[in-house]
């Protein structure tokens, strides 16, 4: 371990030595839509001496890999994070794999100059995905900005055909989210098509972009404090990338997306928007003032917001063996920090 990694980590296990994990509390908040295959969204948020902290690593993500969001948590609960450099953050709708007419009315209801658009949802997809980007640029007008996002499924001859087929049913796209999952499958796609390439699963340990970059792979590097364990880290991170930066959620409640507001409120540049207005895929908030997108934009807060009571209460997890089953996690996972 270098120096520096080793000054991180007992930093991390000393904020973490001073939070009380009795005051975990579970939650389970119902998405609108379907969203990367699951319909509720589930974790816990803990309390320590700088404020709440939210730990919600997807359920399939063993526990080495939960270490990073469990260190992001305790980072926003005991040490809180770095001076922001701006006080609000362009941000993107996000289109889920919808029909058309209901891509068209999330957009044209956002305020929001950019749309992300989940496309390959499943095999097969390619007339949809067309119709509901054609659709999202109608309801964003010419001067609007689009991605789209694959997560990682397409093979590179696959890539290349459909991210032409997008680009022109979109009438231009901003960038393609990872095409595919290897990194080397991301540099021949870069090679063959004229349409940026964001690199987001490829950078998901704080070893990885540097990589990415290196290989030639990626225009933009989509960054997210979650994985990466931490504000502080993910600046590191970005740092190190050299590639302009999107910050995106991992679908949190409000209170772990405060970590991610905070991020993007902390990068020295910030040119492009970012994916962070998600609170709007579930259907409720641990915040009783869950920050509101306004004209496109989301405010960067100034500290870790406090959940409301009540709130706890009404998304307090239904099902005692869940519950239990975060509670182990969550114990499994402080001994890795
Ligand atoms: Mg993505």
């Amino acid at each position: 371990m270098t120096g520096e990694l080793a000054e991180q980590a007992d930093t991390v296990r000393s904020a973490r030595d001073r939070i009380d994990f009795d005051t975990a509390r579970v939650y389970a908040i119902p998405l609108r839509t379907k969203f990367r295959g699951i319909l509720l969204r589930e974790g816990v948020v803990l309390r320590g001496p700088a404020g709440w902290g939210e730990f919600c690593p997807f359920p399939e993500y063993d526990d080495a890999e939960a270490a990073g969001w469990l260190a992001t948590a305790v980072e926003q609960a005991a040490l809180g994070w770095p001076a922001p450099v701006r006080d609000r953050i362009p941000v993107n709708v996000t289109v889920p794999a919808v029909d058309p007419r209901r891509a068209h009315q999330i957009v044209a209801g956002s305020g929001c100059a950019t749309a992300k658009v989940k496309v390959a949802d499943h095999p097969g997809s390619l007339d949809e995905d067309r119709a509901r980007v054609a659709a999202v640029r109608e309801a964003l007008g010419p001067a609007g900005a689009i991605r789209v996002d694959a997560n990682a499924v397409w093979d590179v001859p696959t890539a290349v055909r459909h991210i032409e087929a997008l680009d022109a049913a979109a009438g231009g796209l901003q960038y393609v989210e990872q095409p595919c999952a290897e990194v080397s499958e991301l540099a021949a796609v870069r090679r063959a098509v004229r349409v940026p390439i964001a690199a987001d699963e490829s950078i998901r340990r704080a070893e990885d972009p540097t990589r990415v970059a290196l290989a030639g792979a990626a225009d933009i590097a989509v960054i997210k404090c979650m994985p990466l364990g931490g504000v502080r880290r993910a600046l590191r991170v970005a740092a190190e990338a050299g590639l302009p930066c999107v910050v995106s959620s991992a679908l949190e409640t409000g209170v772990g997306l405060a970590a991610e507001l905070a991020l993007a409120g902390a990068l020295p540049e910030l040119e492009l928007a970012c994916g962070l207005g998600t609170l709007s895929l579930l259907t409720g908030d641990l915040l009783a003032d869950s920050p509101q997108v306004i004209g496109g934009y989301l405010p960067v807060p100034r500290r870790p917001p406090e959940p409301d009571p009540e709130l706890l209460e009404r998304f307090a997890h239904p099902d005692p063996a869940r519950t239990r089953w975060w509670l182990d996690r969550l114990h499994r996972v402080r001994t890795l920090l």
